[in-house]
């Protein structure tokens, strides 16, 4: 069963003023696109590999074979991290988090500004392309980051860290340079107004 691009789980002009159409429409119908062909073309011919779920495929880059775990690293990475961002994303949501999540932040980062704050700095901090994340690790809450697209469920001796995400932010220059141009910190802004919280706990509420 080859990997499949879903559509956008709403229209690319949604998040506007926030993220531009154009932008979610290359990033989405090109960007998105070319990591699940490639993923396909990387995993033809390993049909045991083939049928695996993306993100078991993902977290066990160990059993791929050498000669396509680059690829496989990369493009599976890639659908696995934009899929889980568009997902974590929508139009008039934004705001803060409640419950649960809301007082796991609190005890975590001492505040939400704070959380909001350190959040911005991981995606700052990333040189070059990659994701800034908050995963939940041994229970507790930690914002990491990842260069390209390396994920923290590819483990610590793939991607550096680890950890079961709950929120994903792609800070590739593609994801926001046609808006912000080289203001990174604007788009990572901006992005506050659309994450959806409610799913944010959602994912949260399923790791515990
Ligand atoms: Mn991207």
């Amino acid at each position: 069963m080859a990997h499949e691009l879903a559509p956008l789980p709403y229209p690319k002009e949604a998040l506007e003023p926030h993220i531009d159409a154009l932008t979610m429409e290359i990033h989405h119908g090109r960007h998105h696109k070319a990591y699940v062909d490639n993923l396909n073309k990387a995993l033809a011919g390993h049909s045991a590999l083939e049928a695996k779920p993306l993100e078991a495929l993902i977290a066990d880059l160990a059993s791929v074979p050498d000669a396509i775990r680059g690829p496989v690293r990369n493009n599976g990475g890639g659908h696995w991290n934009h899929t889980f961002f568009w997902n974590l994303l929508a139009p008039g949501k934004g705001g803060s988090p409640s419950g649960d999540l809301a007082a796991a932040i609190t005890a975590a980062f001492g505040s939400f500004e704070t959380f909001k704050e350190k959040f911005e700095a991981a995606g700052l901090g990333r040189f070059g392309s990659g994701w800034a994340w908050l995963v939940v690790q041994g229970g507790k809450l930690e914002i990491v980051s990842t260069p390209n697209q390396d994920n923290p469920l590819m483990g610590k001796s793939v991607s550096g860290v680890e950890g079961k995400p709950i929120l994903g932010i792609d800070v590739w220059e593609h994801a926001y340079y046609l808006k912000y141009q080289n203001k990174r910190a604007d788009y990572l802004k901006a992005v506050w107004n659309i994450v959806n919280w409610d799913k944010v706990a959602a994912l949260y509420a399923a790791v515990r």
